[in-house]
């Protein structure tokens, strides 16, 4: 990874995300490549990558790291979005799920104070 190219790209893009441009380049690539077994498996990579970067950004802290954890996390989330074709997972059942899973973050914030 050269960190010095993704912090100059970063400076002069967008904060917000276009969605329907992250949809249209995620289908154009998805149609251009048919081998669907690759994606789950580039997902765990990019998944592990963030992983990496987590432990380096407590371990060492300087602002390379920091950039370095916040281009892993965009590529989780960008692969979290081929996960919803590829598994055909649909917006709806995910935002369920996160429902059911901030429920159960409030009750232990109000059971113990804190989440464990
Ligand atoms: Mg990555």
């Amino acid at each position: 990874m050269d960190c010095n190219k993704f912090i100059s790209e970063w400076k002069e893009a967008k904060p917000a995300v276009n969605t329907d441009r992250r949809d249209d380049l995620i289908m154009q690539s998805l149609e251009a490549d048919r081998d669907y077994d690759h994606i789950p498996i580039m997902c765990m990579e990019e998944m592990c990558e963030l992983s990496q970067a987590i432990s380096k950004s407590i371990r060492k802290g300087p602002e390379c790291m920091h950039m370095n954890l916040i281009e892993e996390m965009a590529d989780v989330i960008i692969a979290l979005s081929y996960l919803y074709y590829r598994f055909d997972v649909s917006p709806d059942e995910v935002g369920k799920a996160i429902n059911v899973k901030l429920d159960r973050l409030e009750r232990k914030l109000k059971e113990n104070g804190r989440y464990e």
